[in-house]
């Protein structure tokens, strides 16, 4: 494949921009490669500024599910862009994205839009201490909630990918009141609780983990958080952002059958453009600005354009759709386990609708510590001989591959083909 213009161009962003780009993975730094610059996309396919055509599983890191480019959403959105792009004032779309967020999501009665998922978890935590009156909060070790201060403790996702500590400019202040916990370990969080219960505001979880790879609660964990939680008045939050109309029509809430006190979305929610969202119970909820004294604005929230990306994106999506997702990712994970016995690579696969992960480890990934035990170096050749084959993946073992509507099983059997072609290679 010839890269020419990605090189040219990520040699003029280079001295312009911190690793000349606008979040830190997208610089392929556990890859050793050039950054790949895209040009267009359309349904599953994406394609770069040399011609080059991708299968694409990043899907923009999730917010995708219908693919590329969906003309419903495109059309959507320059019908109301030729509106006006911003108006901060109330607009209708809000309350038409808000009204099918509290449809499908359980434990969702009002919800407010802002415009990432890290100003979703970040406002979360600060509901949930003002509703308290709690200062610490329990998070889960390479969990990712976004880049906001409380909250980059112990991080997955571009933090881990990149092996950093904590990142300086937290105030150490403020990190002490952010305990960590390793994922599916409902013992230590009750440990934790036992000693610290009553000064913890809220515990934030990922209800399946995707920024350690995709890990799925291990039957119970949820439940016990729930126990927990309500045991000492404590909040919990699911961080739905990734997972939300991802992992199953009503969230991965819905699929667990697990109900949080607050739940944060973003990615699907906007359909490609930016949004973030949080809600829950309406008495907690109803602490918030202007209706309680808990402080939180933004003057995009609730943009036309993104609530109207966001809310055609819901609108397509069916419950039919999710067996659908399920079936690629059957189909996905036999051919990857298939061709990994041929070549003697170990490879661990973890599914969650319309998520995957693919680890290069013979142990069951249930934490971050086991997705670290994942051989890089496996998926430093595995990544390059995909891009080669054109398919385009996080370049990073601990972020999730994504599936979405216009996922063909052609694209799928052509990806298992270049799976199969890129374990020889590793094998030999
Ligand atoms: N929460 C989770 C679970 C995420 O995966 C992410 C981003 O990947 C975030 C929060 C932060 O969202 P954003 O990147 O939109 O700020």
């Amino acid at each position: 494949m010839d890269f020419t213009e990605s090189i040219a161009a990520y040699k003029e962003a280079k001295p312009l921009m911190p690793g000349g780009v606008s979040s830190p993975v997208r610089a392929f730094p556990a890859v050793d490669l050039n950054p790949i610059y895209m040009d267009h996309g359309k349904g599953s396919k994406i394609y770069d500024l040399d011609g080059n055509e991708y299968i694409d599983y990043v899907l923009s890191w999730g917010p995708l599910i219908l693919g590329h480019a969906d003309e419903k959403v495109v059309e959507f959105v320059k019908e109301t862009a030729e509106k006006g792009t911003s108006f901060g004032a109330p607009h209708v779309l809000e309350t038409k994205l808000a009204e099918l967020v509290v449809e499908r999501v359980p434990s969702v009665e009002m919800v407010r839009m802002v415009n990432s998922g890290t100003e979703a978890t970040m406002s979360a935590i600060r509901l949930a201490r003002g509703y308290t009156g709690r200062d610490k909060i329990l998070k889960f070790e390479g969990s990712y909630h976004g880049s906001s201060d409380s909250l980059l403790i112990k991080a997955g996702s571009g933090v881990a990918t990149l092996g950093l500590p904590d990142s300086p400019g937290v105030p150490a202040q403020l990190a002490k009141d952010t305990l960590t916990v390793p994922y599916n370990d409902a013992e230590r969080v009750s440990d934790v609780f036992k000693q610290y219960g009553h000064d913890i505001a809220c515990v934030i979880v990922e209800p399946v983990a995707g920024n350690m790879g995709v890990v799925p609660p291990i039957p119970g964990f949820l439940e016990e958080l729930r126990r927990i939680t309500k045991a000492y008045g404590s909040l919990l939050i699911f961080d739905e952002v990734m997972t939300g109309f991802r992992v199953a029509y009503n969230c991965a809430q819905g699929y667990y059958g697990v109900t949080p006190d607050l739940t944060t979305l973003g990615k699907v929610i906007g359909g490609g453009l930016p949004v973030g969202a949080y809600g829950g119970r309406r008495d907690i909820m109803k602490q918030m600005a202007p209706e309680g004294p808990i402080y939180q604005a933004g003057t995009l929230s609730g943009n036309p354009l993104a609530m109207a990306a966001g809310y055609m994106t819901l609108s397509q999506l069916t419950p039919e759709d999710y067996p659908e997702f399920r079936k690629k990712a059957d189909r996905l994970a036999e051919g990857y386990q298939a061709a990994a016995k041929k070549y003697g690579i170990p490879l661990t696969v973890n599914q969650a609708g319309a998520m995957m992960g693919f680890f290069f480890t013979d142990q069951k990934v249930i934490n971050y510590k086991r997705s670290k035990s994942s051989d890089l170096n496996h998926f430093k050749k595995y990544f390059a001989a995909m891009i080669e084959q054109g398919i385009s993946l996080p370049p990073s073992q601990f972020e999730g591959v994504f599936l979405s509507t216009k996922h063909s099983m052609e694209d799928i059997e052509k990806t298992i083909q270049a799976a199969e072609n890129a374990f020889k290679q590793i094998a030999e």
